[in-house]
């Protein structure tokens, strides 16, 4: 079993480090927050005075900070000069790619292999370990990271070279907003144009507008599986979280010099969202925003 420094215990770190400690790993945990904290202890958990504490001798690093610049600081001031030469470090952050690939370039100069491995699910898949990981690194560094990244979640692949997890993830999530806002359109429209939201959805499922957002993850309660909307739009993918990968997406495009125009107005549409009263809901919740029922800020 291995030695894990664990750093970031918030909605998602947390359980995630506890599933390490589940498999037997140990896990010496660090995070700002006090309750984060006690919460690791709970779950198996060794706290740690400090990030570098939490690095020191560890076979494995995991990080699952808020943005970049959380995880370039903490690496670059704590974890770099703590860890010993063989560690391997598994950044989980959803971060900008420009900072991943300076971060993996400043562990490589150090001769540190380390990896980009963002996760799609929300926080209940962090809590069950059935998180999907997106991998950008070396071979080397994806095979040795690989088992750690296994034991929190159902699957794991690899994107490409350093930051390909990064780009990966914010492509999907480019997809999913842009989706999502369509999806709340439609039904928003067929709404107002007297159509009965359920037989407008047997109809658009097994025509042409079916999506992952429509059949899955339905953004009208009572309408399709079980979703956030029958939770009052609780829980799910919070649309704050939502917007930081579209402008994420956004921001990658514009230093690559390519075109997202639907990406920058689904950005636009959940910077709205956002800046009202609703900033907490799921992000199916932006049919509110599109059918008039979302309550002003
Ligand atoms: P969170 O805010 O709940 O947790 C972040 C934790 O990092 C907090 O507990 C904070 O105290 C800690 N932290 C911040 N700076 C620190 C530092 N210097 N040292 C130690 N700890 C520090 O956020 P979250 O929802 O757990 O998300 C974490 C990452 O996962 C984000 O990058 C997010 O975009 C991504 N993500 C989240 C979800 C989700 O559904 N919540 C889904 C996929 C990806």
């Amino acid at each position: 079993m291995a030695r894990i420094g664990f750093i970031g215990l918030g909605n998602m770190g947390g359980g995630m480090a506890a599933n390490l400690a589940k498999a037997g790993h140990e896990v010496r945990a660090f995070d700002l927050s006090e309750a984060a904290l006690a919460r690791a202890e709970g779950a198996g958990c060794t706290r740690a005075a400090s990030a570098a504490e939490a690095a020191r001798d560890a076979d494995f690093v995991v990080t699952m900070l808020p943005a970049g610049r959380h995880v370039v600081s903490v690496y670059q001031d704590e974890v770099f000069a703590a860890v010993p030469p063989s560690a391997v470090l598994l950044d989980c952050s959803t971060i900008d790619v420009a900072s991943a690939r300076a971060v993996i370039a400043a562990a490589a100069e150090r001769g540190l292999a380390m990896v980009d491995a963002p996760v799609s699910g929300g926080i209940a898949a962090a809590n069950g370990g059935t998180l999907t990981f997106m991998v950008g690194g070396t071979d080397d560094a994806f095979a040795k990271g690989e088992p750690i990244l296994a034991a929190m979640g159902k699957a794991v692949i690899h994107a490409g070279a350093a930051g390909a997890g990064q780009a990966a993830k914010i492509c999907n999530n480019i997809i999913l907003g842009a989706t999502m806002v369509a999806t709340c359109e439609g039904f928003a429209l067929a709404q107002k144009l007297g159509l009965d939201p359920q037989t407008f959805y047997d109809i658009a499922s097994k025509a042409t507008s079916q999506s992952w957002s429509m059949t899955s993850y339905c953004p009208l309660p009572g309408v399709g599986p079980t979703s956030p909307a029958d939770n009052g739009y609780q829980g799910g993918f919070a649309a704050a979280l939502m917007l930081k990968d579209l402008k994420l997406a956004v921001e990658a495009a514009g230093a690559a010099g390519a075109s997202v125009p639907m990406g920058a107005a689904a950005g636009a549409l959940y910077q709205a969202f956002v800046n009202g009263d609703d900033q907490g809901l799921d992000f199916s919740a932006i049919i509110k925003l599109l059918d008039g029922t979302q309550h002003k800020g």
